[in-house]
């Protein structure tokens, strides 16, 4: 479970951890926030092991699925759900901002299902469910907002699509596409922003962190077998044009 320290990742986790897993919190930044969480998920009973990890660095990403063999000896989901957004438009944004938003929304992605795909083989059994956004299948106006964030979260459904054909019949590989979620991400979104994604959503409100969990749970279950390839959105109904 890449990014599980906060917002919508660490509701993932702690559904997940409900319904009986065994998690693994990776986090990159968060310590404190990712050992609160395996304390909070210890309260109820379930069992998490926390991994500091860049998942855009390769090594990283094969220490973390080292850890979680080592303590597991399995890995039956792999949720991709890291992510960062910078808020340029074309002309502000930097090739550095470029390339820290595709190594940390799309390549992660690549690398954790390079390093986890294996092992599922090898079980004959596995779920993948990527994090992408609405913004990954919709036009303006937030693709004109965020253009390098919007590019790699449509990266990841394009790569979610060939993953799902070339992992079958062992495993599936599914996209959940959050609208806007009240998260630390949405707090460098403007007021005039903020006002004008809620006017565009038909159920007049930002989505919460555990409906986004909700979806991903479902990807995630024996519930979705015979679902893979998909692209599902969370949205309030906002339209994707
Ligand atoms: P958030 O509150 O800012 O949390 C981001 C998470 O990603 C944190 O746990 C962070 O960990 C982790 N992360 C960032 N860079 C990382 C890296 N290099 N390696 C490992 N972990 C890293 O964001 P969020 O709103 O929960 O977003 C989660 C996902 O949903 C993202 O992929 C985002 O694009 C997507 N999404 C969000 C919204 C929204 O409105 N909130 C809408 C559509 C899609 P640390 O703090 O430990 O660094």
């Amino acid at each position: 479970m890449t990014g599980a320290s906060r917002g919508i990742g660490r509701a993932i986790a702690t559904k997940l951890a409900e319904e009986g897993a065994r998690v693994v919190i990776n986090y990159n930044s968060s310590s404190k926030e990712a050992e609160d969480l395996q304390r909070q998920i210890a309260e109820e009973g379930g069992e998490s092991i926390t991994y500091k990890a860049d998942v855009s660095n390769s090594k990283d990403v094969g220490g973390l699925v080292d850890a979680t063999m080592r303590k597991f000896g399995r890995v039956d989901i792999l949720v991709n759900n890291a992510g960062i957004v910078f808020r340029k438009k074309i002309l502000e944004a930097t090739e550095e901002d470029w390339d820290r938003t595709m190594d940390v929304n799309l390549k992660s992605v690549f690398l954790c299902c390079k390093a986890v795909a294996p092992i599922m083989i090898g079980q004959k059994r596995g779920k993948i469910v990527n994090v992408s956004s609405i913004s990954g299948v919709n036009g303006p106006p937030s693709a004109v907002e965020i253009p390098d964030y919007t590019a790699s979260k449509a990266g990841v459904i394009g790569l979610t699509r060939a993953l799902a054909v070339d992992l079958a019949p062992m495993v599936n590989v599914n996209v959940v596409c959050p609208g806007a979620v009240e998260t630390d991400m949405l707090a460098t979104m403007t007021e005039q922003a903020r006002t004008a994604r809620i006017a565009e959503t038909p159920l007049r409100r930002f989505g919460r962190p555990e409906e986004i969990a909700a979806a991903v749970l479902f990807l995630a279950s024996d519930d979705s077998d015979f679902v893979t390839g998909e692209t599902l959105v969370v949205s309030g109904g906002r339209p994707v044009m």
